[in-house]
């Protein structure tokens, strides 16, 4: 199967600037009935004017094109959806049950997904990556979309933005090929409180020496690649924190406790120990002293990823739930979905579920067109963790017995829901985010 990702960035390249935009509905309803025209529009979000597109020409003036709804695709965003769809439901959706059960992730599938180019989604073709823009990021199995995600957002963007060039020619590539990151902030104390950390690093001679526990990585017992947070200079409190790249190889490097979970089980979630781990000099990311900046730039954009995830969860608990009441199930004579008690009850969570996805596309306009995208991304996330904890646990119920067993996915997406209000930031952290910058707006 050829790179998905290579596949639609060669249809963006030709692809001209008013091609033609449609929005999901639009393009569920083009698969049914083929022959009926997509209705044009310019693929630009409504940041238009503001956004600075990698792909867009410096001499177009974009200030006279209209807005667009955001929930409008490009031609290209529509192409990768359509084939990351198709990939998940024909080669992970036949292992999902089976990896949750093991609590483990198919290498076979870390091999492919890393083969279609979904990986690399935002390391341009020089470091060997598809070079897409954020909105192009998927969903798929919640497992397996923390996986990608963790990897994208987290360690491919901490690369990107703060790596030197150097490291840029000598880890992007691999990144984007054969080896996957993991990002290790959270330790056995400081939780929600992420920048007390414990983890001690001091200089060497060659560059530095790391010791301490982190607690919670995801990916770890799959990764090679790791960025990893330590703080360098304690008496400085949270401005001493740095970030190195540490590799799985190094001396003094250790896997610990992998932990049994409720959810997305098959994620890997481990203790990752560092007794006096050598890192040399050129592993150090950025700059000594700024690892807590890039903490808070990274997770804000990885907030859009597990928004993203938890809008795919209950969109997937949903269509499940949806499908079962409206074909196959009949109590009292009539199909279980035609009662009004469940209609209503169907046509308030799709509409939180369009919410959810209006909340996650304009926050990743807003990043890719460089606006300020923070309350964006945290309104989000906490929406989006919200309607997937109610709706999977609302699709459980329509099922009745059936939402309730092993052999259907719904007992699942209810299980692996729990983790969005968790990872990232709790939901009480993205509240008082969200109250500060409101307070800030709203002093006078
Ligand atoms: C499956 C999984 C995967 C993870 N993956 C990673 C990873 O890859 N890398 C990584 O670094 N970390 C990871 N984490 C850690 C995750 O980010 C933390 O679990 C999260 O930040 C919460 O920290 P905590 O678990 O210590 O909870 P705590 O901070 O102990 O919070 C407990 C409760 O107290 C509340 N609380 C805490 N502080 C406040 C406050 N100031 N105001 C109001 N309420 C508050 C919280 O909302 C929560 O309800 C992962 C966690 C899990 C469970």
């Amino acid at each position: 199967m050829a790179s998905l990702a290579r596949t639609a960035r060669t249809a963006l390249r030709s692809s001209t600037l008013a091609s033609t935009c449609r929005t999901a509905t639009q393009q569920t309803q083009r698969s049914r009935t083929p022959h009926q025209a997509t209705k044009s529009a310019r693929c630009i979000s409504t940041t238009a004017p503001s956004r600075k597109d990698p792909y867009m020409p410096d001499d177009i003036d974009t200030s006279s094109l209209h807005p667009t709804p955001i929930t409008f695709f490009s031609e290209t965003e529509v192409m990768l959806c359509e084939s990351v769809s198709k990939f998940a439901n024909e080669v992970i959706a036949p292992k999902v049950r089976e990896m949750d059960e093991a609590e483990k992730i198919d290498p076979v599938i870390i091999e492919q997904l890393f083969e279609q180019g979904l990986m690399g989604f935002d390391i341009p073709e020089e470091y060997g990556g598809a070079g897409m823009n954020f909105t192009s990021a998927i969903r798929v199995d919640p497992s397996v979309s923390v996986m990608v995600d963790v990897h994208n957002t987290l360690v491919v963007t901490a690369i990107l933005k703060y790596g030197t060039e150097e490291s840029k020619r000598k880890w992007l590539p691999k990144l984007a090929t054969n080896t996957l990151g993991s990002f290790c902030l959270s330790e056995p104390i400081p939780g929600s409180d992420a920048f007390a950390l414990k983890t001690r690093a001091t200089k060497t001679d060659s560059g530095y020496k790391i010791s301490g526990s982190k607690m919670w990585i995801t990916n770890s017992n799959e990764a090679d690649f790791f960025i990893v947070f330590a703080n360098l200079y304690p008496e400085k409190g949270y401005k001493g924190i740095t970030a190195f790249v540490v590799d799985r190889e190094m001396k003094g490097f250790s896997i610990a406790k992998k932990e049994k979970k409720l959810g997305i089980k098959a994620s890997s979630t481990c203790v990752v120990n560092f007794d006096d781990v050598e890192v040399p000099r050129e592993n150090l990311l950025g700059k000594e002293g700024e690892g807590y900046k890039y903490t808070i730039g990274l997770l804000n954009e990885g907030r859009i990823g597990i928004a993203a995830q938890m809008t795919g969860l209950a969109l997937g608990a949903w269509e499940n739930a949806a499908r079962y009441v409206w074909n196959d199930r009949k109590q009292l004579g009539k199909l279980v979905g035609e009662f009004q008690g469940m209609q209503h009850q169907l046509a308030q969570a799709w509409t939180e579920i369009q919410a959810a996805r209006s909340l996650v596309f304009n926050a990743a306009r807003k990043k890719e067109s460089g606006e300020d995208f923070v309350t964006d991304a945290t309104m989000a996330k906490l929406y989006a963790s919200q309607i997937a904890g109610k709706i999977s646990s609302q699709a459980v119920e329509w099922m009745g017995g059936m939402g309730l067993v092993r052999d259907g996915i719904a007992e699942k997406m209810y299980r692996d829901s729990k983790i969005g209000a968790i990872y990232e930031g709790t939901s009480n952290i993205q509240l008082t985010t969200i109250a500060k910058a409101l307070q800030k707006r709203y002093t006078y």
